[in-house]
């Protein structure tokens, strides 16, 4: 496939660092991608996030497909063009968010039935129309559609989700084969095949056997962070990677935590998606180097510090002269300033790429093991980052897209 390549430069365990080339530039792996929902990384100029270290970023297909309509993306020149961005970006295939947000979708082999959550137009998603619409968004990157029953589910229906997973990627594949490479304004379009299978070990690898054969140029894992405990999350890793092929990058869907990312590098991870950091940043929330901080909090009130001393983002600058204080911060929170909300995220965003950018610096050295522990000391295995952002309605829906 032209203008992609996965290399791997360093394993050290079972993680990995890499770069993943698309023809809108390189990713070091592993590496995050914020999420840009309808197009755009809320409050994040495109200038802003590559200076925070992102290099790959996400839309939703979902979103953009209801409005303005794909079409109306491919008039304006399509993503990059629309979002200002150079850069490599992903596409997710919009399963996902008819499930979580639009009304009465029904689901037979065909594809999908459902009814727009913005107008109510009654609506079709079959897989040969994902690949359509992600054609004419432009992504360099496309995803297949797939079916992600909820959690706790029976095996039988797992099975039978696993099966038409790889019968839609097959459906998929055909469909991106006869693509019209004009759609894209001429680049070239990869596609992914994503994984299912739950937390049962045996479907995870009877859906890797079934997509390997597609050979696509990347594999997804989906259908986690779904409301099973982090620590079932890190045993199907462990048993899915181990099936997936080396010499192609591995994307975790809609993770995560900082303590599911490094868990997930740990169990040979390269790719991340989540909407954690910017809408955490967009409600208050930050991560830093100590752990979880709200920063509306009272007792941030008079407090002079930075919100973390080791950062270098806009809000922090180091805790250096143009850095904003915690209490100035409070304060723009407090007052409804818009700026607060744009800071946090940009700190939030920073704080995951830097997360990512040590542990592949950490895992060059052969020094992964250590540094994870490290950091997993520091996270408490996850458990404190998520009472920060409870779900307020559906906690699958609140990951994947803001
Ligand atoms: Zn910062």
């Amino acid at each position: 496939m032209t203008g992609f390549r996965f290399d791997l430069t360093a394993t050290d365990g079972a993680a990995r660092a890499g770069t993943w080339s698309t023809p809108h530039g390189a990713v070091p792996t592993p590496a995050f991608m914020p999420v840009g929902t309808a197009g755009s990384v809320k409050g994040v100029m495109p200038e802003q996030l590559a200076a925070v270290g992102s290099t790959q970023i996400l839309a939703n297909t979902y979103h953009l497909a209801l409005r303005p309509g794909a079409d109306v993306v491919a008039d304006l020149g399509g993503l990059h063009a629309m979002m200002a961005w150079d850069g490599p970006i992903l596409t997710d295939s919009g399963g996902f968010q008819v499930f979580s947000l639009a009304e009465l979708a029904t689901m037979t082999e065909e594809g999908v039935r459902f009814v727009s959550h913005i107008d109510g137009a009654k609506m079709n998603l079959t897989p040969e129309d994902s690949v359509e619409v992600q054609a004419k968004l432009g992504a360099d990157v496309m995803m297949c559609l797939d079916e992600c029953p909820p959690l706790p589910c029976e095996p039988e229906r797992m099975q039978a989700a696993v099966d038409r997973t790889t019968r839609w990627a097959v459906r998929c594949r055909d469909r991106w084969d006869r693509l019209d490479r004009r759609t894209a304004g001429g680049d070239p379009q990869a596609l992914f095949g994503i994984v299912q299978g739950g937390v049962d070990p045996a479907m995870r690898e009877r859906s890797a056997r079934g997509l390997l054969p597609l050979e696509f140029p990347g594999y997804a894992i989906g259908g986690l962070s779904v409301g099973e405990a982090p620590s079932e999350m890190y045993r199907t890793l462990e048993a899915t990677t181990p099936f997936l092929p080396t010499e192609k990058p591995r994307y975790l869907m809609g993770v995560g935590t900082p303590a599911d990312l490094v868990n997930a590098v740990m169990r040979g991870v390269d790719l991340f998606d989540c909407v954690m950091p910017t809408r955490n940043g967009r409600n208050g929330t930050v991560f830093t180097s100590g752990g979880v901080l709200k920063i509306k909090n009272a007792a941030h009130a008079r407090d002079t510090a930075p919100i973390d001393l080791a950062c270098d983002c806009p809000a922090c600058r180091r805790g250096g002269a143009g850095g904003f204080s915690r209490g100035t911060l409070r304060h723009l929170f407090l007052a409804g300033e818009m700026l607060a909300p744009i800071l946090l995220s940009l700190h939030n965003l920073r704080f995951y790429h830097r997360l990512l950018a040590d542990l592949r610096a950490a895992i060059e050295r052969g020094e992964a093991e250590a540094f994870a522990a490290a950091e997993l000391a520091k996270w408490g295995a996850g458990a404190n980052v998520a009472a920060v952002n409870p779900p307020p309605g559906d906690p699958v829906r609140d990951r994947r897209a803001g």
